[in-house]
């Protein structure tokens, strides 16, 4: 096994929305990694204990990762980064890169990045395209200064992240044979797709552990084909880290639910959201698991799921969801 550090407070409960299974018709149940931790919660916690596990053994005093200006995954590497005193770097991808990182909001995400003293720097979209090339020139600028940075792409999605997804599967097995959540194992992990990292730890950890038949991958921003092509790619990577070939369950990237644009969501989404809200207390943001979330109603209404026992994976993002309050307007009273 790879060195992890423990981050996240695990194993993360699996709940059953009631009154939501109802409506949708499915044996519905949610795995709560929205409660991997405090404000440092979500999916990205679990792909930071191997990453940054490597790093400290890298004898790295800092972390340079990027994202969207939101980026869940920058403010939990920020958090965390903090909480083992490395320093981090965070790249964030803006219309307004030429105002600087001052102007970037102060809520959300953003907010947390700054108390978390993480140094932000604001690239435009053109230039996120190279944020590879951008994170790598840095880490060599700060080498030259005789400091020791690791870098961490998008969403910590490579294969050592998609371990911590690997490892989910495991815990969810140990709690079916607990006899929590009916049990058995799902007929399908529902969950939202932004990089592919937890796609891909999904679907190598649901066939090891004999969790799900099926994955359904709820693409957020890309298209199908581009994330089958990216998940394969860090599924490649976890078999090299591995060294063996790992089996996985059946996947498919459902791309119906990605709405306008990425962090843009139509009104039926946004309607959803507050459903789960309304319906369980279930809080999704609208970047994320609020898609995933609407994507799941729109395959139960067609009839796809019907019956079935499907597991939801809530993957967080609520500082997100707190910068967005005007957006939210039209469904809140
Ligand atoms: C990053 C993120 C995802 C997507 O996970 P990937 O591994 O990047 O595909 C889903 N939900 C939330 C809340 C996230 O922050």
């Amino acid at each position: 096994m790879k060195p992890r550090i423990p981050l996240a407070h695990l194993p993360t409960p699996i709940v059953k929305p009631q009154r939501l299974a109802d409506r949708l018709g499915i044996d519905l149940w949610v795995k709560r990694d929205d409660a991997t931790g405090g404000a440092e919660a979500g999916n990205k916690l679990r792909k930071l204990e191997y990453l940054l596990a490597d790093a400290l053994a890298a004898g790295a005093d800092t972390v340079i990762t990027c994202g969207g200006a939101q980026s869940n995954h920058a403010r939990a590497t920020a958090l965390a980064a903090a909480s083992l005193g490395l320093r981090a770097v965070l790249f964030l991808r803006t219309r307004d890169a030429d105002a600087g990182a001052a102007a970037l909001p102060r809520s959300g995400n953003l907010l947390l990045d700054r108390l978390a003293g993480a140094e932000l720097v604001a690239i435009t979209p053109e230039q996120y395209r190279d944020r590879a090339a951008i994170m790598q020139a840095h880490a060599e600028r700060l080498s030259r200064q005789g400091r020791v940075a690791y870098v961490i792409p998008e969403g910590g999605s490579n294969g050592l992240g998609a371990l911590g997804y690997v490892r989910a599967m495991l815990e969810i097995r140990k709690q079916l044979d607990l006899g929590l959540a009916g049990g058995e194992p799902f007929d399908a992990v529902v969950h939202a797709c932004g990089s592919g990292g937890t796609a891909a730890g999904i679907a190598i950890g649901a066939a090891l552990y004999d969790v799900a038949r099926t994955v359904r991958a709820m693409a957020v921003c890309d298209d199908a084909p581009t994330f089958e092509a990216i998940i394969d790619r860090v599924i490649g990577e976890a078999e090299g880290l591995m060294g063996r070939d790992l089996p996985r369950a059946e996947l498919r990237v459902d791309e119906h639910a990605r709405g306008p644009a990425y962090a843009e969501s139509s009104r039926e989404q946004l309607e959803h959201v507050a459903l789960a809200a309304r319906t369980a207390g279930l809080v999704f943001d609208p970047v994320y698991t609020g898609k995933a979330f609407s994507g799941l109603v729109e395959l139960c209404e067609r009839g796809e799921l019907r019956g079935g026992r499907v597991l939801f994976v809530h993957t967080g993002g609520l500082p997100g969801l707190l910068a967005q309050g005007e957006a939210l307007a039209a469904v809140t009273p």
